[in-house]
């Protein structure tokens, strides 16, 4: 497959929105093996108490398992808890277990709650600077998980899904990203708008689409990531779907999805 421009640092991308269901997990596990495919170094950091992100890569994450919860909770350096995904030699993950479910409670009564992923994530990229994206998959709310995942970031990446009611959430997501630019991280950048689950047979789709790029502009991705059963079935066997049925429609579209993001950070 083509190679990509490859950024000079590490691009630590947040994909967030607060609703369920919308295809943050699966962007972020798509786009990131697209990534490694290309020849990027990657790492997923699973932020969601469910661990979607950490089964659709392939990786353990039962209740014994070291994760993200050590990292925020116990100090744990994600050194210590980065697993390799069978998915590709470049591709990396930090799981996430249940244990993350109680996280939110432990961390508001933390010395610099904002800032303990952030912390962590600089130092961890201190020791690797060849990890060339870190992506990170949100809980669907807008806790202390996802504000620490707001803060240890350079960029935001919303998915939408093209649905009734798309940009429901959506004012509030926006808020809550001007306040962290004003309070905690002034230089993380609204960077990319993705459309997911389309259907390019349905009027509401288009519809979506054009109140999406009237809403967001040119921060919305000109690819769109279509609708395709391959793309829901691909993590029941462990793989994304850019490995998994790599000539599908989802997966040529998050390669080209992948691209954009590469050529974009490529001109700032
Ligand atoms: P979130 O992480 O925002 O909760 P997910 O990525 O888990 O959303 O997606 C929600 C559900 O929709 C999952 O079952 C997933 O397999 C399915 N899904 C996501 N993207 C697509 C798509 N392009 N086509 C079909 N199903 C999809
Ligand atoms: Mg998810």
């Amino acid at each position: 497959s083509g190679q990509l421009p490859l950024p000079e640092d590490t691009r630590v991308i947040t994909v967030v929105n607060q609703k369920g269901g919308v295809g943050k997990t699966t962007s972020v596990v798509n786009l990131a093996a697209a990534f490694a495919q290309a020849g990027a170094k990657v790492l997923v950091l699973d932020l969601d108490p469910q661990g979607n992100a950490s089964t659709a890569l392939g990786i353990e994450h039962h209740a014994e398992v070291p994760s993200t919860y050590e990292v925020l909770i116990e100090g744990a350096p994600l050194e210590d808890v980065v697993q390799q995904s069978p998915e590709h030699e470049r591709l990396l993950c930090v799981p996430s277990t249940i244990h993350l479910a109680g996280a939110d409670l432990e961390l508001a009564t933390m010395d610099r709650r904002e800032y303990v992923l952030r912390d962590a994530v600089q130092d961890y990229l201190m020791e690797h600077d060849d990890i060339h994206y870190l992506f990170i998959d949100c809980p669907p709310s807008l806790g202390l998980l996802t504000i620490n995942a707001f803060t240890a970031a350079s960029e935001v990446l919303i998915p939408i899904q093209s649905e009734y009611y798309a940009l429901e959430g959506v004012s509030q997501l926006l808020d809550t990203i001007g306040r962290i630019q004003q309070h905690l991280n002034p230089t993380l950048d609204l960077a990319t708008v993705l459309l997911t689950m389309y259907d390019g047979r349905t009027i509401l789709s288009k519809q979506v689409a054009e109140e999406v790029r009237g809403h967001f502009g040119d921060k919305t991705l000109e690819t769109v990531i279509p609708r395709s059963v391959r793309v829901s079935e691909a993590p029941g066997f462990g793989q994304t779907v850019v490995t998994y049925d790599p000539n599908s429609p989802g997966a040529l579209s998050y390669r080209e999805a992948a691209k954009e993001i590469a050529l974009r950070g490529a001109q700032k």
